[in-house]
């Protein structure tokens, strides 16, 4: 949720004030052509430009992989932001200072206004101590550069009990520093500092502000690693280490690669892997598995090479299956972590490793022994992985191949989850049909607006099977039930999901292609397909009610299937 008010006038004036040359051109050269710029897409690879954006109406699109929208959308979409970060982007650029929500959002943005001051004067005094010998030492033990030291920020804390505090009073109150949890309050209201002695590693958000420290002892001391306390900024189970950084290597590598500590990651980053990132000494959790399926389809784990970190790669492989994101493991050498191979073998001996990662079903395949008996006794839990799975196609092959593993017969397996699995594709059915594409842009940009109006009216929307199309229709027709127009800008504003944005977008820059006397015969298309959907989509749950033995279900469907059959084909 965004802090500040986004509001559609507030929407329009972002919109308004950024210029959507400007900021595609920051990502790709482009060439004007008539009243348009065209370059080439930075979506797909491709030698001339399909790539189309419109100064004039705000919109981007591409001819060859059909992605547009406005230029929200293609801040999204580019730096793989969400909607309110987009936003919030492009207002910081172009001077537009947006309201915050409510007077609790105006108290909250004070509080990490004044937060991020304490913080990056606390990195300035952290990162300045860098140059003492123990931390150097340190440094060099563990094989870090120095410049990598400073692209990550890492600094070092005193060993003195108020050294930070009493550098940071001099700017700011006690509160504000014990609140930052730069600064322990005790009995008695004694106060010191938080870190002392340790490597100081700075957590950002994903905006790249500093939002807390971990701590990491120079020694074998206790706790080895010491992170700031959650605070109304920080929850470690949100945030992800050096995302900020990752989120940039994100639209290339089209993957992320999670490993569980910060040196890990920094070791990962060194030899490339730069879309790395690594959980805060805690379990993946679901917030971190969405923060990454928003950004990428694809994550690979990488944990440490002992039986520990065998047990948190399946967890977190169960967790990233349920974001239904596609996962591999990276299983290393016993007892050893990923910073240890990578520094041993470099980015030629990692990036081979990380090649040979196993897919999911591999990965627990191999995790449910060596022997039948064995993998016969972890059937049953490995069987409950699989099911968290959220993608039915991922999911099956899952237990077919836990399945096979415990050399049971599959004829069971099958019957219960291949109606599903149908029944499901039928209900997310993601292609447009190009007839109900192209009565989308006759409504909107061939027929004259009355003679829209007219034909929408009576549009059976029900027929619709694109549910992003659906949803346009459903738009055009509520406008139309309240007096509005159905004019495209005015329709953008009421549409908020990115992919129904960029099919609307599409058909704005596509040339009008429906010569009107078809359209009768395109609505009647659009009938007569949702009656065939319907019908197989009865046929499967036909056969789902015979195998759950309901009887009043089969009755009902049966009865349901008669009423389709007997319809009238207008048209055929
Ligand atoms: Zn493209």
């Amino acid at each position: 949720m965004s802090q500040y008010d986004l509001s559609r006038p507030v929407l329009e004036q972002v919109r308004e004030a950024a210029d959507i040359v400007a900021v595609v051109g920051e990502h790709l050269t482009l060439r004007k052509t008539g009243r348009n710029y065209v370059g080439l897409c930075p979506f797909h690879g491709e030698k001339t430009g399909s790539f189309n954006v419109s100064r004039e109406k705000g919109t981007y699109y591409c001819f060859g992989c059909k992605r547009g929208g406005d230029v929200i959308d293609f801040v999204m979409e580019m730096e793989r932001v969400t909607f309110a970060e987009a936003v919030e982007r492009l207002a910081d650029r172009f001077g537009v200072r947006l309201p915050p929500a409510s007077p609790e959002a105006r108290r909250r943005r004070d509080e990490q206004e004044q937060l991020a001051d304490v913080m990056e004067a606390a990195q300035a005094v952290f990162a300045r101590q860098l140059s003492q010998d123990r931390p150097r030492a340190f440094l060099e033990r563990r094989g870090v550069p120095l410049d990598v030291a400073a692209e990550f920020g890492l600094g070092f804390a005193r060993n003195e009990w108020r050294a930070l505090y009493d550098e940071l009073r001099k700017k700011f109150s006690e509160r504000a520093l014990v609140g930052a949890g730069l600064v322990v309050e005790g009995e008695g209201g004694k106060v010191w500092d938080r870190f002392r002695d340790r490597i100081t590693i700075p957590i950002r958000s994903a905006r790249g502000r500093i939002i807390a420290y971990g701590g990491r002892a120079l020694g074998d001391e206790n706790p080895k690693y010491l992170n700031s306390p959650e605070t109304s900024l920080f929850s470690k189970g949100h945030v992800l280490f050096a995302l900020d950084r990752a989120m940039r290597a994100f639209p290339k590598a089209n993957r992320a690669v999670v490993v569980e500590g910060y040196f890990d990651c920094i070791a990962l980053h060194r030899v490339g892997l730069t879309e790395t990132v690594a959980t805060l000494g805690t379990a993946l959790s679901e917030h971190h598995a969405a923060e990454l399926a928003r950004r990428v389809p694809h994550v690979v784990v990488c944990f440490d090479g002992d039986a520990a970190g065998r047990q948190a790669a399946v967890a977190a492989l169960r967790t990233l299956l349920a974001a239904a994101l596609e996962v591999s493991v990276l299983v290393l050498p016993d007892g050893q972590d990923p910073d240890d191979v990578a520094r041993r073998e470099g980015a030629e001996g990692f990036g081979r490793r990380v090649a040979t990662a196993l897919p999911a079903d591999a990965f627990l395949l191999r995790s449910m022994g060596e022997s039948l008996l064995e993998r016969r006794q972890n059937l049953q839990s490995m069987m409950e992985i699989a099911r968290a799975c959220s993608d039915p196609v991922r999911r099956i092959r899952i237990q077919e191949t836990l399945a096979f593993g415990a050399g049971i017969p599959l004829e069971e397996l099958r019957s219960l989850e291949i109606f599903r699995v149908m029944a499901a594709q039928a209900a997310t059915e993601q292609v447009p049909e190009n007839a109900e594409l192209a009565l989308l842009r006759s409504f909107l940009h061939d027929l004259e607006p009355a003679a829209s109006a007219e034909h929408l009216r009576g549009f059976p929307i029900d027929g619709i099977c694109h549910p992003g199309v659906r949803r346009v229709f459903e738009v055009l027709q509520r406008r139309l039930a309240n007096g509005g127009g159905i004019e495209i800008v005015g329709v953008l504003s009421e549409i908020e999901d990115p992919a129904d944005r960029r099919l609307l977008a599409g058909l704005e820059l596509e040339a009008p292609q429906t010569p009107h006397e078809r359209i009768p015969s395109l609505v009647d298309l659009v009938r007569r397909r949702a009656d065939r959907l319907r019908s197989s989509e009865i046929i499967v749950r036909i056969r789902a009610a015979e195998l759950a033995g309901d009887r009043d279900a089969l009755a009902r469907l049966q009865a349901e299937q008669s009423e389709l059959i007997k319809r009238p084909k207008r048209g055929a």
